[in-house]
């Protein structure tokens, strides 16, 4: 390469192989992690500048008379170090293009532009000539409340009770000065010596530990402590000590909807508001976080997975609450674990995350056995609380009638605690009102015409929905293959037939149905916890939406409809995550001074699941877990990577599958099963074909996969996801 050239190396947030060399012209300074304009073909992009290649590694030679020069550099806080090398880091984990990992860090286009500013007026100390009643009354009270402060327009015109043209006249006579002012909000500053609640003994034994953490580099520490145990309040002391150090902080929640709750938290704990991040912020919030975030004034960031990959200024402290949630999952683009990439974070970061939950994950239990994360407990709920009694009703000797859900016991005990003045809540994780129609006549199945998948009814939007794809119809009131009429069948339950069959049975009881169909945004959700936390409600029906989180003081029965639900089907993890969900639900009840029960109506009281609910026993539970998968080679004793290829026509898929299966390396310590159908063979109207790569833990499973697929080029019609440590295996 002509030495007379200086380069840099620019990563573009497109899904390329790696990143780009530009020449840097004489009058432009650049340096990693600086966001830059560079011409890509036709058009030009933002990138970032990268790292220079480690000794080395030679880089591909690029004449240099094709190279093109960087335009222009932008004039924003450079991206940090450390999130450069997650980006590299994240990428290789998880077999994604660099430039795809990096667009989940460039979200915010606006982020790299100046400021908006607005225009303020403040007194220029002239009098103006004219003086009517209402000039004086804006000068009278600009000199009152600051004579120095610039405001809008606006806000002088409405603190004076004047029109905005008494403003405007009072510029023109010179009394009043015109000055640009930052259009953004301030981060108003939480404190971090305010005084908590009183801890108990294992509470403050647990906040001292984990605040002893905070600025001594990276650890992990799993909280492990039953719902209401007061794993929140632990954590904000170790929040309380990085604010003390100057550090930033942030909080992952698996779901938005659990935000506004701890937002409130967080600010009567600590005096101003925490920073959310989620998709529901309009661009000017993300604008203001994101450069808040990048500057270091915003110091408390709570946010869904994507808040990983802002540019903290100086991030002192993770903490993933609610671990073992499948939420953390990313399933789209690049695919991955919040929670594991989390921990890689801290770590490239060298300081402590924490882990909470009241029914940690199999892999996080494990890295405690292995002596990777240290464990602190709190085993009981703060004050009166106690843990509900829970039972197994044996739906085949409790059978409810046909065409109903609800067995006797569980409807004698909701009569008992309606009458007694308690709150009662029947679970059922399904959406609708009925999973299957079928036509009586000839047997018709409503199927999904883009997905191996059945139709949704639901009876309250009158349609029926798909909901892999969100595929909706009019519900038809003839069957479309033998054109009967009034043939139709609805078979099983969703949230809306139990809410049926509940405004049936106890008609007096006011009812509130709980899923995603009836609550839009965390506004709505917000509301009906309101109203159920207010006692406008007795009954509640609903999805895994009211399972977590939520405190219902006056709630003292929960019945799950279906604990059998989720426990069909060959997913890995179909127990473990059977037993976090049905353990979170019961969870809501006894939450206050009550004592709670829970009733599980299950065709399989002796599944391991039940009788571990039952007996209040998770560590036995987690054990014959573990155990099995240990037998078994499975995560997290053994690793797995799923490959999905998808195509709009099966054999384009199935071409390129017997193609690679061909070229499967031949290795120690692996297995490479399929191709075969996915198990949703049919999705989004694309055919899919998979294979699952079973290996040992210590395998190098990326560097394996990275040499195989470096074997084929893809068609354009054919697709390929990789999942490293799938989650789902649908
Ligand atoms: P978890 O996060 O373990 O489910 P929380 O931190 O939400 O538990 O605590 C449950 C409830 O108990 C909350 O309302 C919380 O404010 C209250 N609480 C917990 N510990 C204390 C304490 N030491 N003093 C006062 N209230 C507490
Ligand atoms: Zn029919
Ligand atoms: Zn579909």
């Amino acid at each position: 390469m002509d030495i007379d050239v200086v380069t840099a190396r620019v990563l573009l947030p497109l899904a390329l192989p790696g990143a780009y060399d530009y020449a840097v012209l004489d009058d432009l300074d650049v340096r990693p992690g600086d966001f830059v304009r560079v011409p890509l073909g036709p058009r030009e992009v933002t990138g970032v500048v990268w790292d220079p290649l480690p000794d080395g590694v030679e880089a591909k030679p690029v004449d240099p008379k094709k190279l093109k020069a960087i335009v222009s550099r932008f004039d924003a806080p450079p991206m940090p170090d450390v999130l450069r090398k997650f980006v590299d880091w994240v990428a290789a984990y998880t077999l994604s293009p660099p430039g795809a990992v990096l667009r989940l860090a460039m979200r915010v286009p606006q982020a790299l532009e100046p400021a908006p500013t607005i225009t303020g007026y403040r007194l220029s100390g002239a009098e103006p000539l004219r003086a009517t009643p209402q000039r004086q009354r804006v000068l009278e009270m600009l000199r009152e409340t600051g004579p120095q402060l610039a405001r809008p327009a606006r806000e002088i015109a409405e603190m004076a009770g004047v029109g905005t043209s008494v403003v405007s006249g009072l510029v023109k006579a010179g009394a009043l000065d015109v000055v640009e002012m930052p259009g953004e909000r301030a981060f108003i500053e939480p404190d971090g010596d305010l005084e908590g609640p009183q801890l108990s003994d294992a509470q403050s034994l647990a906040a001292h530990d984990l605040g002893a953490h905070v600025g001594n580099g990276f650890s992990a520490t799993l909280l492990d402590g039953v719902t209401g145990a007061g794993k929140t309040e632990v954590y904000f002391e170790a929040v309380a000590t990085a604010l003390r150090q100057g550090k930033q902080v942030l909080v992952m929640l698996p779901e938005i909807a659990l935000t506004p709750q701890l937002l409130k938290r967080f600010e009567t704990r600590f005096g101003a508001p925490p920073a959310p991040w989620h998709s529901d912020l309009n661009q000017k919030e993300r604008r203001r976080i994101w450069r808040g975030v990048a500057e270091g004034r915003a110091r408390v960031i709570v946010g869904a997975r994507s808040a990983l990959f802002l540019p903290y200024a100086d991030l002192g402290l993770i903490v993933v609450d609610e671990e073992h949630e499948s939420a953390f999952k990313q399933e789209e683009g690049v695919i991955y674990n919040a929670r594991d990439m989390a921990v890689a974070r801290a770590s490239l970061g060298d300081i402590p995350i924490v882990l909470a939950s009241a029914t940690p994950s199999l892999e996080t239990v494990v890295n405690v056995q292995r002596g990777r994360y240290q464990r602190l407990v709190l085993p009981e709920r703060h004050g009166a609380a106690e843990l509900p009694d829970v039972t197994a009703i044996d739906l085949r000797a409790d059978a409810p009638e046909r065409g109903r859900w609800l067995s006797q016991s569980l409807v004698t005990a909701i009569v008992d605690t309606l009458e007694a003045g308690n709150q009662a809540m029947l679970f059922l994780n399904r959406r609708g009102y009925a999973p299957l129609t079928l036509c009586r006549t000839c047997g018709h199945r409503f199927e999904c015409p883009n997905c191996d998948a059945w139709l949704v009814e639901h009876r309250f939007r009158k349609e029926l929905q798909c909901h892999h794809c969100g595929t909706r119809a009019p519900t038809p009131y003839k069957c479309p293959e033998c054109q009967s009429e009034n043939s139709l069948a609805a078979c099983g339950p969703g949230v809306e037939r139990i809410a049926e069959e509940a405004a049936e049975r106890f008609p007096d009881a006011r009812l509130s149905v709980l899923s995603s169909d009836h609550l839009h945004g965390p506004a709505a959700t917000q509301e009906a916890v309101g109203q159920i936390t207010r006692q406008e409600v007795d009954l509640i029906v609903g999805t895994q939406v009211v399972a977590k989180g939520h405190n219902f003081p006056n709630l003292t029965l929960v019945g799950v409809v279906d604990a059998d639900l989720g426990l069909t089907g060959g997913d890995l993890r179909a127990a473990e995550r059977t037993y976090q969900l049905l353990h979170q639900v019961s969870g809501r009840a006894g939450r206050g001074e009550k004592p709670g029960r829970v009733i599980l109506q299950t065709y399989m009281p002796h599944h391991k699941v039940m009788q571990a609910l039952v007996a209040g026993d998770r560590d036995q539970f987690l054990q014959q877990e573990a155990r099995e998968r240990e037998d078994a080679g499975m995560p997290p004793y053994g690793r797995l990577v799923s490959l999905i290829l998808s195509a709009p026509e099966l054999p384009q898929a199935t071409e390129v599958a017997r193609y690679l299966a061909r070229a499967v390396p031949a290795a120690e310590g692996v297995r490479v099963l399929g191709p075969a159908p996915a198990p949703i063979a049919l999705l989004r109207g694309r055919h899919r074909v998979r294979f699952l790569i079973k290996t040992t833990r210590d395998f190098q499973v990326q560097k394996y996969v990275r040499a195989w697929l470096a074997q084929v080029k893809l068609p354009n019609a054919v697709r390929l996801a990789v999942d490293v440590d799938p989650q789902s295996f649908l």
